[in-house]
């Protein structure tokens, strides 16, 4: 059996991120409530994909890569981590982007031009199109000496999931030195990485405690976030392990990327009560599905863990409705 400790890793992460207890929100809703701020994992404007990105990138390193592409929505928080990390690593990255979403240049889309990275639109609503667009440019520069890696839509591979599981043994550590046991722990699920590797984070590290992912977009979350485990765990060398599958909930709305009023209003509570700002594309959503959990008397136990994944630049972008 192995680690994540026994894994090539890039040092991106700037230390542990702060395990915060949310006093307001706690007295309001009369549990232990508490927030783990891996929006400030300290590259770019923070965000969960640098701990994958922690792991992927170390695999680019250990291949040779000089170039690094990856994809995502026209917003994507990822693309814009990846092209922070690769930076400072000294590799070039192409953004091949989803035109869809807002396209200005605002928000993550500004963040790219500014990290140099070279940003090339796909007009398709299908990832396989952009992944056949990756193919090609890779051929291209493969015959000019060039060694490309390509990373999938956020990170989420069995590797990258690791990042995950290394974050969770870092939070339930800090949970037990402040003499917390967490409950439930809830984090998002946009491509189902982060939900693998806190499913199996937790497994290892604090088994009693339940996992809630919410979906952010419609896919069949179940299925994915099964194989990023298993395919973890064989990486563990724990192949076959029978580690529980988080709980999905779906709060999608109108569609990917599209925030409804409750979603304003869950960003505006968090904001007011203890000066933390969520994002309207994926934290927002997930913590307006934590809150409904809250009041409908649905939480189970004393002490909640709430994952902040980051997406600070979609705040700058994408409008949040009217409540
Ligand atoms: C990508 C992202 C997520 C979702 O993580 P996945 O591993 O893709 O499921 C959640 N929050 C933010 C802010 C993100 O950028």
């Amino acid at each position: 059996m192995k680690t994540i400790h026994d894994f090539p890793r890039v040092p991106l992460c700037a230390g542990p991120t702060p395990l915060q207890f949310l006093p307001n929100l706690s007295r309001k809703y009369g549990k232990g409530i508490y927030i783990k701020r891996d929006d400030m994992t300290g590259v770019g404007l923070g965000g969960n994909k640098v701990r994958k990105l922690e792991f992927l990138l170390a695999d680019a390193k250990a291949k040779g890569a000089d170039v690094v592409f990856t994809t995502g929505g026209a917003q994507s928080n990822h693309a814009m981590l990846t092209a922070a990390c690769c930076g400072k690593l000294g590799m070039k990255t192409v953004l091949f982007l989803k035109e869809r979403g807002v396209t200005e240049e605002k928000g993550n889309l500004l963040l790219d031009r500014l990290l140099g990275a070279e940003v090339r639109f796909v007009d398709t609503d299908d990832y396989e199109t952009v992944y056949a667009e990756m193919d090609r440019l890779a051929e291209e520069l493969r015959a000019r000496g060039r060694v490309p890696y390509a990373i999938p839509l956020g990170g989420s591979t069995a590797l990258g999931a690791l990042g995950y599981v290394a974050a969770m043994e870092e939070a339930y550590r800090q949970g037990t030195e402040l003499g917390v046991r967490f409950d439930h722990t809830v984090c998002v699920c946009g491509s189902g990485g982060t939900a693998a590797g806190v499913a199996l984070g937790t497994y290892l590290c604090s088994p009693a405690t339940k996992v809630t992912a919410v979906a952010v977009d419609d896919a069949p979350f179940g299925e994915i976030v099964e194989d990023l485990m298993a395919g973890a765990l064989a990486l563990l060398e724990r192949s076959g392990e029978a580690a529980p599958l988080p709980e999905i909930r779906y709060h999608v709305g109108a569609g990917y990327g599209i925030p409804g009023p409750e979603v304003t209003a869950a960003v505006e509570e968090l904001a007011r009560l203890e000066g933390i700002f969520l994002d309207p594309v994926y934290t927002g959503k997930a913590f307006a599905e934590t809150l409904s959990l809250l009041r409908e008397g649905d939480f189970e136990g004393e002490n909640l863990l709430f994952l902040h994944s980051g997406g600070a630049g979609g705040l700058f972008a994408v409008d949040l409705p009217a409540k």
